[in-house]
């Protein structure tokens, strides 16, 4: 039987000797690969600085420490995005203030001065199944109200919002290599990146035992460093990615074609160039739909079934649980269908030609 995965990582021949040189330099933590993939990944976003770390998890954690979020702090952030994207600033003891969605599936701009109260230090946008978040009316916002914007990028590598490339936009951005992610590193990884001269700085000292150099210890920091077989892999995967990228939105595009009139599939603003980390479509009874589509050899995912407003870590930290009506809605009809930078149109059609006989048939 036919078998089509929800997401392949890239590796390709390049890859293979980009990691075996890696492997033959003997220097494995923090040396040349990793410098030059922090270059690289700077310059892919217009960014001064990008600082790698062992995931997008862990290299948020550190900026949190970095910038002094603080117990009590409210952040605005969606409910409807990974569990990891509220994790750090819990560990903070500061406060995820939830936002309801738009139906592109990212926070809904028009939601958000409202949330604001004199506890409110950020905003935090995640721009989900990589496609951006309405940045601009967030900018505005933030600088009207003094508050930092940090941008979710984890699934948004290499998307651009008004021409412009997500991660560019608030006082630093978050990035994950995650396997099933845009761009990829043979295991865990991340990075945060800013223009921020000393938020940078904080954040590389505090990967690396709070060291300014080798024998003087600034503050007490972790071991989240990054390394260079992956740094390798990394550097190759970037050099891919606007092709990746571009494979995705075709991917989409024939989802989208074939689609569109049998369910509900995702839109793309005009100011948009999304990058399809997942491609989402939306229906009563995709429970259903998920198991016929197993039964084809076909895998499908759930991004996500439990909001983070509704998760035991949130529900018991936290007596105010605010009421999402859209988010609540959306969790209950949305399946992740595959897609990744490689998919053929053919595997694209077989998924549609199977959904297109789930319907007829039900
Ligand atoms: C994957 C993901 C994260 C976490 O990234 P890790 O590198 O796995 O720590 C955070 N936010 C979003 C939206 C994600 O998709």
């Amino acid at each position: 039987m036919r078998r089509i995965p929800l997401s392949i990582p890239f590796v390709d021949d390049e890859v293979r000797q980009a990691v075996l040189k890696a492997v033959d330099s003997r220097r494995y933590i923090l040396a040349g690969e990793c410098e030059a993939f922090e270059g690289e990944l700077a310059h892919s976003v217009g960014r001064k600085h990008a600082v790698l770390s062992t995931s997008w998890t862990s290299a948020v954690y550190l900026l949190h420490l970095a910038m002094g979020l603080r117990a009590g702090d409210e952040v605005l952030v969606p409910s409807h995005t990974a569990f990891p994207t509220i994790e750090p600033m819990m560990h903070c003891g500061a406060r995820p203030v939830f936002i309801d969605i738009d139906d592109t599936y990212c926070m809904d701009p028009n939601l958000l001065e409202a949330a604001i109260t004199p506890r409110t230090v950020g905003i935090m946008p995640v721009h989900l199944y990589g496609h951006p978040a309405d940045l601009e009316p967030m900018v505005g916002l933030a600088r009207r109200h003094n508050l930092w914007l940090f941008e979710d990028c984890a699934q948004a590598q290499g998307a651009r919002y008004r021409e412009r490339p997500v991660g560019s936009f608030g006082l630093a951005a978050g990035f994950s290599f995650f396997p099933s992610k845009n761009l990829t590193v043979l295991g865990d990884g991340g990075c945060v990146m800013t223009d921020d001269d000393q938020l940078a700085q904080r954040l590389r000292m505090l990967r690396n035992h709070g060291r300014l150099d080798k024998y003087t210890h600034q503050m007490a920091g972790f071991n989240l460093r990054f390394n260079d077989i992956q740094a390798a892999a990394g550097r190759v995967g970037l050099r891919n990615l606007e092709r990746l990228n571009a494979g995705r939105r075709a991917a989409a595009a024939r989802y989208r074609e074939r689609l569109g009139k049998l369910v509900k599939v995702p839109p793309e603003r005009p100011w948009a160039y999304a990058v399809y980390h997942m491609f989402v479509i939306a229906l009563p009874g995709r429970d259903e739909l998920a198991a016929f589509l197993k039964s084809r050899g076909i895998e499908t995912g759930l991004h996500y079934p439990v909001p983070n407003h509704r998760q035991p870590a949130v529900t018991s930290c936290f007596d105010h649980i605010p009421s999402l009506p859209v988010t609540e809605r959306a969790v209950d009809e949305i399946l992740s269908l595959p897609i990744h930078g490689e998919i053929s149109l053919d595997d694209v059609d077989y998924v549609c030609d199977s959904i297109a006989e789930f319907l007829r048939n039900r």
